[in-house]
């Protein structure tokens, strides 16, 4: 079984607020029954949270597979993940720059979301 270790960034996680309903951040059960998974209503939550940089680095550095983390969906952070296994090779040729590399992973991800949602 694997421990989960609750990071000290969810004292400040806007979703833990009682007014926000949790299930939001996990529709993939709908997906599983066929349905298409809808996470704009967990995205607006996340996109007001304080500590949304934290979490979306969390979810993607400890692999978290479901849910909605840091406005990031299970898919965004598995194509974030791919694209920094890609340019590491690359920026471990040079110290300091691994922070670069997840920098650029995010921000092309990102840049692909914006292009897809303006086509
Ligand atoms: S960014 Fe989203 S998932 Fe993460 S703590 Fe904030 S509201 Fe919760």
């Amino acid at each position: 079984m694997i421990e989960w270790t609750r990071p000290d960034f969810f004292d400040h996680a806007l979703c833990s607020s009682p007014d926000v309903d949790r299930k939001l951040f996990f529709p993939e059960e709908a997906e599983k029954r066929g349905g298409k998974t809808d996470w704009s209503p967990a995205r607006a939550v996340c996109e007001q949270c304080q500590v949304k940089t934290e979490c979306a680095e969390w979810s993607i550095s400890t692999g978290e597979r479901d849910g909605m983390w840091g406005g990031l969906s299970p898919s965004q952070r598995g194509r974030i993940r791919r694209a920094r296994d890609k340019i590491r090779p690359v920026t471990s040729l040079q110290p300091g720059w691994e922070r670069d590399a997840d920098l650029i992973s995010y921000a092309v991800v990102e840049l692909t979301r914006r292009l897809r949602e303006s086509a």
